[in-house]
């Protein structure tokens, strides 16, 4: 990782804004909006979250403002950079069908939209590398992730206030961001350290005209890591994936169940789950129809059904796949697992079921 370089005071970060607005086709950053946080266009320095904090619990979320001049003092919202690249829903291609009833399939092409964010964490710059991994360096590229993926141009920010839920020190993937960011940006008191990580970005920094950090601020950027990584929670100290794979009987799976609503929000809002489905959506007068691919989840009651059969037919059997995929299949499919300590689904299970706390009793020697 390159070491910060450059000070961006407080009052130069709208400067950034405005760069970012006129190279980009839109620049997105954090808002609140609901209570929650959420990449929505940003233009002004004043739409960020000054001053706020995201309390996090096994099914809560919650948000508290202070007097707080920080602007980046929470971990995150239930959006990551998922939704911008891997849409929940695309169109893939259209059938039209003329009055002889002859068919004629058109492709939709991928929409092309260069899009600055500021504000990614680094358990999404690691979820990013991950669905690389799976879209766009697998057997088929993916041109609809590809075409996004392309024009994207990231300013992350290292995490100083990691939430109950956070375990991204444990999972190896923060709470410092690690490659794939352009700038990467430490928060301290009066602004931001500030280096770029990748030719765009080091350009982007260079037309800033920054003064070099002291080695006081880079000090305190150090510090406010290291001690945001000693706040986390922590996965078991195991090889989680031959647990898993040993463990499929384990009595905890159906205590699980008992609790698991199998809504699926947890694969919707982790950064790295990747399922989907396709759909016809035909006129009624069916002169034509679209295709469209949609996100799906293993916890739906169809993802499973296969000629007639379903595989997965219990919610125990569907959580046990979801958590020995995520954690077991992934080493074998991506040489990591697939989780990249965000904590999201833990905040945004509807009954506060607990990933870390699931791995921590299957680990346990005694059943
Ligand atoms: S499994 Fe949970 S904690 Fe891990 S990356 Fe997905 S949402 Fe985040
Ligand atoms: S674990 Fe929680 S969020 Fe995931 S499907 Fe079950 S109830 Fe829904």
């Amino acid at each position: 990782m390159d070491e910060p370089n450059q000070f961006l005071p407080r009052a130069g970060l709208q400067t950034l804004i405005d760069r970012l607005n006129h190279a980009f086709d839109r620049c997105l950053g954090p808002v609140v909006l609901d209570g929650i946080v959420q990449m929505r266009p940003l233009s002004r320095v004043e739409q960020l979250p000054a001053g706020h904090h995201d309390h996090q619990a096994p099914g809560s979320y919650r948000m508290t403002r202070d007097d707080g001049t920080r602007q980046f003092d929470w971990a995150n919202g239930p959006q990551a950079l998922k939704p911008l690249l891997f849409t929940p829903e695309e169109p893939l291609w259209r059938v039209d069908r003329d009055d002889t009833g002859r068919l004629a399939f058109t492709p939709h092409n991928p929409m092309r939209q260069r899009t600055a964010v500021i504000g990614a964490r680094a358990c999404d710059l690691a979820a990013l590398r991950l669905q690389d991994q799976h879209f766009l360096h697998g057997e088929h590229p993916d041109p609809y992730y590809g075409a996004r993926r392309d024009g994207l141009f990231l300013v992350a920010v290292d995490c100083s206030h990691p939430t109950d839920t956070c375990f991204c020190a444990s999972s190896g993937d923060g709470p410092g961001c690690g490659d794939g960011a352009d700038i990467v940006l430490t928060e301290l008191d009066d602004g931001f350290l500030l280096r770029g990580t990748s030719d765009p970005g080091r350009a982007m920094a260079a037309s800033l005209g920054l003064a070099a950090a002291t080695t006081a601020q880079r000090q305190a950027g150090r510090e406010r890591i290291v001690a945001a990584a000693a706040q986390q929670r922590a996965l078991p100290d195991a090889d989680l994936s031959a647990v898993l794979f040993a463990r499929q009987d384990h009595p905890q799976w159906a205590r699980i169940a008992d609790r698991c609503l199998a809504c699926g929000n947890c694969t919707a809002v982790c950064p790295t789950c990747f399922c989907h489905r396709s759909q016809e959506d035909p006129v009624l007068g069916g002169s034509h129809s679209e295709h469209l691919r949609l996100w799906d989840s293993c916890f739906s009651p169809g993802h499973a059904y296969l000629h007639g059969a379903h595989l997965r037919e219990s919610i125990r059997d569907r959580y046990r796949q979801w958590l020995t995929h995520k954690f077991g299949g992934w080493v074998t499919q991506y040489g990591r697992s697939g989780c990249t300590g965000c904590g999201r689904c833990i905040s945004w299970c509807p009954v506060g079921i607990d990933v870390t706390a699931e791995l921590a009793a299957l680990t346990e020697a005694t059943k």
